[in-house]
């Protein structure tokens, strides 16, 4: 079956996750915001979905291989009882929620659609809305018009910057749906919205941007 539903195709990837972000997510040592736009990624990219799987086999591995505490005989069997009782007694899911343009991750973050963000402007037609997570590192959504420029600015810190619709370029490179630009500190730049249509980009700071 395809896992896609029939207007989505596999995205051709380009700019993936470092393996240190991905062996961070897996030891779940991410920063709220972080830890969202590492999973959006994974959401559209088959390649660090599996990537994170090799990571979390590697970390199941080391607590078969940790000392092992004696449990009473009958723990295996209580186990299985919680865990057939609570399948069983747990409410329908909800129906998935769908947008054309947001993971899943993101739905609950933006509240159920794109129709639904709050968007501030930031001059120039770009807009912003911040997403609610834990204050250590900040996740908003950008609007940039087609073949509008990204005010230029520096970072004290690492950005993160996942295309969730159309496609921009900077000096790094072009980055497209599901790319993920992750820029360190000092890094000037101005990226560019492609001139074919409006980008939506998520993006993730764990400093605050420096504006020229
Ligand atoms: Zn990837
Ligand atoms: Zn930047």
């Amino acid at each position: 079956a395809p896992r896609y539903g029939p207007k989505m195709t596999a995205l051709d990837i380009k700019h993936h996750l470092t393996d240190e972000l991905i062996m961070a997510y897996s030891a779940g040592a991410l920063p709220e915001a972080v830890n969202l736009i590492v999973a959006t990624h994974i959401s559209l990219c088959d390649e660090c979905r599996a990537a994170v799987e090799a990571y979390d086999a590697i970390g199941g591995n080391v607590l078969d291989m940790a000392e092992t505490v004696a449990v009473s005989d009958d723990c295996l069997s209580g186990a299985l009882d919680l865990i057939r009782t609570s399948a069983w007694s747990a409410p329908a899911p909800e129906p998935v929620k769908r947008d054309p343009i947001l993971p899943e991750p993101l739905l609950d973050y933006v509240g159920g659609s794109l129709e639904d963000v709050n968007w501030k402007p930031l001059g120039m037609g770009v807009k912003h809305a911040l997403l609610p997570t834990s204050s250590d590192a900040t996740a908003r959504l950008l609007y940039i018009p087609a073949g509008t420029a990204m005010p230029d600015h520096g970072h004290r810190g690492l950005e993160l910057t996942l295309v969730l619709k159309g496609a921009f370029e900077d000096a790094d490179g072009y980055f497209a749906r599901g790319d993920i630009e992750i820029a360190q500190e000092d890094l000037h730049h101005t990226p560019i919205a492609d001139i074919s249509e409006d980008c939506i980009c998520l993006a993730v700071t764990d400093a605050p941007l420096r504006f020229k």
